[in-house]
């Protein structure tokens, strides 16, 4: 796709952006990592170019998210400019100007699901969802793969692209009955239309390098090999680390920076990752010497002594076990496919209760999904909950594919139109990412809108 050997970084640390003081996700999150990448002189490797962030628009956001009541609501400018940098580091990739590069960014993103009334697990908007379907939308990409190595389930992500085949969404982290959010299992395979394009890897407490690995050779690469993305991404998160305070994974830099290596994604994303001190600089310096095919076998920590790690025959046989399953459901990926189809259903339809941890929200959702022949199928999703001021939202939000028909846009349009004028919606949401037009009509103020 283009012949510059450069790496792009974009650093963004979020100086004036945090949860709370004492919160794990706060602003010294990036100061060591920072001053590791100034002291390792990486920014000056001829390599290496750094790219300045930008504010992604409102309409980036609307293109992946609905954000109740509107996008302004959910967001600072910090989201803007965490999105904002992965879209630096994506227009760069198209341009040619790099081979591939790393948006170290916070705040983190993969827990904002396609509904957004809320913080969950950090999160707000989506930075990898938002950048997949801006290169989807302004360079044409069809297939688009994100892996999420981050040690939380990336459930947000999964939400988002569920019924999109176009994309694979496969997430390796610690098992969901150990750790937040509780999800993420392998029976999580993707929607009737986009089976075996969710592809989970819940790992036993304690996985080592060796474990990881494991994973990475026989199940993510010969599936990335089957799937043929235009894209990888990589979702980085580098709190499966030995000493992250929130996990309880057994994974070294040097593990991380050869996972990186061999995954050798066109673009990663940083995510979670709370050892501040101890593990992101050594993490993240390990990544881009990796991503800038430099040697990284001198990045380890201080502490870190050859062999302090064992898999153990249990987890081993455990994560076999798993990947073993997940290569059945994916050779098994299209005949499901069709199966579903033949049945001559109109719509699917499932029911979902999400939870926003960070802000105490409960959610309670209907999504219905139209069987289209002739493309993804158009999404509609109502949702209902209730905000921290007391106001309970009761909105649809309707969502064209990116490959939507005729047929399936004229349904939409028709919905949108009876859903505004009937009163039992306090909002009315649609995303028609054909004609990537992002409206919203709202009736407690009643006004309709157009995100630019
Ligand atoms: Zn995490
Ligand atoms: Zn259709």
């Amino acid at each position: 796709m283009n012949k510059s050997d450069k790496t792009g970084l974009v650093f963004f640390p979020a100086f004036d952006w945090a949860i709370s003081p004492t919160h794990p996700e706060r602003e010294e999150r990036l100061l060591y990592t920072r001053d590791q990448i100034f002291e390792e002189g990486l920014m000056d490797l001829p390599r290496i170019t750094e790219y300045k962030p930008r504010l992604a628009t409102f309409k980036d956001i609307a293109r992946t998210h609905f954000c109740v009541p509107q996008v302004k609501d959910q967001i600072t400018e910090a989201h803007l400019v965490a999105a904002g940098g992965a879209l630096v580091i994506a227009d760069a990739l198209m341009a040619g100007e790099i081979r591939n590069g790393f948006a170290l960014v916070r705040p983190p993103g993969h827990h904002a699901m396609k509904v957004v009334h809320g913080n969950r697990g950090f999160c707000n908007i989506n930075n990898e969802a938002i950048m997949t379907d801006y290169l989807r939308r302004k360079y044409g990409l069809k297939k688009i793969a994100i892996v999420d190595t981050d040690v939380h389930h990336g459930d947000g992500s999964q939400d988002i692209f569920y019924h999109d085949r176009d994309v694979l969404f496969i997430s390796f982290h610690q098992d969901g009955r150990t750790l937040y959010p509780g999800s993420g299992f392998t029976n999580e395979a993707g929607g009737p239309t986009a089976f075996g394009r969710t592809l989970n890897i819940p790992l036993p407490p304690g996985t080592t390098d060796e474990g990881m690995h494991y994973v990475l050779e026989k199940h993510i690469l010969p599936v990335l090999d089957d799937f043929k993305p235009d894209l990888v991404i990589n979702s980085a998160g580098q709190d499966n680390h030995y000493t992250d305070p929130l996990a309880n994974m057994k994974i070294t830099a040097q593990g991380y920076a050869s996972l990186n290596a061999k995954l050798k994604p066109d673009i990663a994303v940083l995510e979670g990752g709370y050892a501040i001190e101890t593990a992101l600089p050594y993490v993240n310096t390990g990544i881009i010497l990796a991503m800038a095919g430099m040697d990284y076998s001198g990045v380890t920590e201080p502490d870190y002594t050859p062999g302090m790690f064992t898999l153990g025959p249990e987890k081993k046989a455990r994560i076999e076990e798993i990947v073993a399953e997940l290569s059945t459901v994916w050779e098994r990926r299209d005949s499901t496919d069709i199966e579903v189809l033949r049945a001559k259903q109109d719509f699917f339809q499932r029911q979902k209760n999400i939870y926003y941890d960070t802000d105490g929200i409960n959610e309670c959702q209907t999504e219905r999904l139209r069987l289209c022949p002739d493309c993804g199928g158009y999404l509609s999703t109502a949702s209902q909950a209730y905000h921290h001021n007391g106001v309970q939202y009761n909105v649809l939000c309707l969502s064209i594919p990116f490959d939507g028909c005729h047929e399936c846009r004229e349904e939409v349009y028709a919905e949108y139109e009876m859903a505004v004028s009937n009163k039992f919606y306090d909002y009315v949401y649609f995303q028609d990412r054909v004609g990537d037009t992002y409206r919203g009509y709202g009736r407690e103020k009643p006004l309709e809108w157009e995100e630019v």
